[in-house]
Formats: C-alpha cells, sequence, structure tokens
C-alpha cells in the first residue's frame, strides 16, 4: 500500500485530502505545519508528498528543496494562488505536479495515482541486477564486489578477487602462470608469476575445505590452473 504524506496547515483541508486518499487505497499521514513535516518527509519512507505552500516554520518551497536533496519520491505542491505555481516552476525546485485550491478532491486522487504510476515505472525500469558468478557453492557478485562460500561471506583483496573471479568465469578452461599474471596484474606491475602462486594459495584458503584436495581451483601439473565446472 502506497504511503502519503501531507504537510497542509489548513486542518479541514488536511482531512477532506487524508479522507479521498484513504477511500482510494492509500496510507495517509498528515503534519500541519512545516517543520514537522519536514523532519517526517525526510526520516521516514512515503511514496508521495503533497505539500501546501504557505505553511507556519518551514514552507513548502524549502520543504521541496530538501527532499528533493534525498529524493526522488513524486512531491505534488498545493497552492491557494495561481501565481504562486509559476513561481514553484520558476525556481525548478523538482515538484512534480502543481494543484490550485480550491480542487476537487478526486482530481487530487487522480493526480496522486497518475504520479505513484509514472514513479512506479521509473523505479522498475532503474533497477539494475547485479552480475553475479554462481558455481556450485560460490556465489561472486561482480557489481558489489562481494564473494560467498556456501552462504558464508568471505574477504578478498582485489587481485584475489579479481583471480578467482576471472578462473570461475571461465570454467574448465586450464591457464598458465603467465596468462593469469597478464590477465589480472597489469605490465607496470612489480613481482612475477610466483604472485599468481600465492594468490591462489590464499584464495584455497578462504575456498577449499581441504587445500590439499581442491574442489574447485585445480593444480593442472606443469601447465597451470583449472577452475573446475
Ligand atoms: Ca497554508
Amino acid at each position: 500500500m502506497s504511503r502519503i504524506l501531507i504537510v497542509e496547515d489548513e486542518v479541514a483541508i488536511a482531512d477532506l485530502e487524508k479522507d479521498y486518499l484513504e477511500l482510494s487505497g492509500f496510507e495517509v499521514e498528515i503534519e500541519n505545519d512545516g517543520k514537522s513535516g519536514l523532519n517526517r518527509a525526510l526520516s521516514e519512507d512515503f511514496d508521495l508528498f503533497i505539500l501546501d505552500l504557505m505553511l507556519p516554520e518551514v514552507d513548502g518551497f524549502e520543504i521541496c528543496r530538501q527532499i528533493r536533496e534525498h529524493k526522488n519520491t513524486p512531491i505534488l505542491m498545493v497552492s491557494a494562488k495561481k501565481d504562486d505555481i509559476d513561481k514553484i516552476r520558476g525556481l525548478g525546485l523538482g515538484a512534480d505536479d502543481y494543484v490550485t485550491k480550491p480542487f476537487s478532491p478526486s482530481e487530487l486522487v487522480a493526480r496522486v495515482k497518475a504520479h505513484l504510476a509514472r514513479y512506479e515505472r521509473l523505479i522498475g525500469s532503474n533497477i539494475v541486477e547485479n552480475d553475479i558468478v554462481e558455481i556450485r557453492g560460490i556465489r561472486i557478485d561482480k557489481t558489489a564486489r562481494r564473494v560467498w562460500v556456501n552462504g558464508e561471506e568471505k574477504q578478498f583483496t582485489t587481485k584475489e578477487f579479481d583471480l578467482l573471479t576471472f578462473l570461475a568465469e571461465n570454467p574448465n578452461h586450464v591457464f598458465t602462470k603467465e596468462e593469469l599474471f597478464r590477465e589480472i596484474w597489469d605490465m607496470e606491475s612489480i613481482g612475477d608469476i610466483a604472485t599468481v602462486t600465492v594468490h591462489i594459495k590464499k584464495i584455497r584458503e578462504k575456498i577449499e575445505m581441504n587445500t590439499n584436495k581442491p574442489q574447485y581451483i585445480e593444480t593442472i601439473w606443469g601447465v597451470g590452473y583449472r577452475f573446475k565446472l
């Protein structure tokens, strides 16, 4: 259920808006002064804000401006004066819509629904799934650069992470130490192929049950390493 915060000092208007929105299935909270309204807007999660312009303590302009510094939640501004609406537009505070008093409650509800629907589409299209590599008990989140082994998170250094990810993304393929060194360490790096051996050892300590009998990264004697599929 969508939660809406109304910041409105005229109690009768706030109650009317609340009644209509609740009839349409929304959960509605009211604050009657700007300061409490701003506090709640910033500290709680709402799906939409309805802000009156002229408010005691902190006005609707300022609330709108501060919400926009932190959130993209739709904001509907309500004003008694049509001139004010031109002013709000001119200020570019990031409000999504403007309604002049008096307005019909059903018009308000229609606008609220339209903005919530638009916002939900927007959020939906912005959700980007993390890039995950999963092989048996190992789960590598490439986006967050985190690794879980049988559900337990393990810490890896940057190069260990890169090496493990590279091998896991190319399973069943044998890489020589030289190839791995070139792939993970740039040419300018200080170090040599022994670095690869050291990193493989450290990775195994974190992912293998028994490092003498590796289940994930196999040593192919005389050649290099392979991530077992
Ligand atoms: Ca007012």
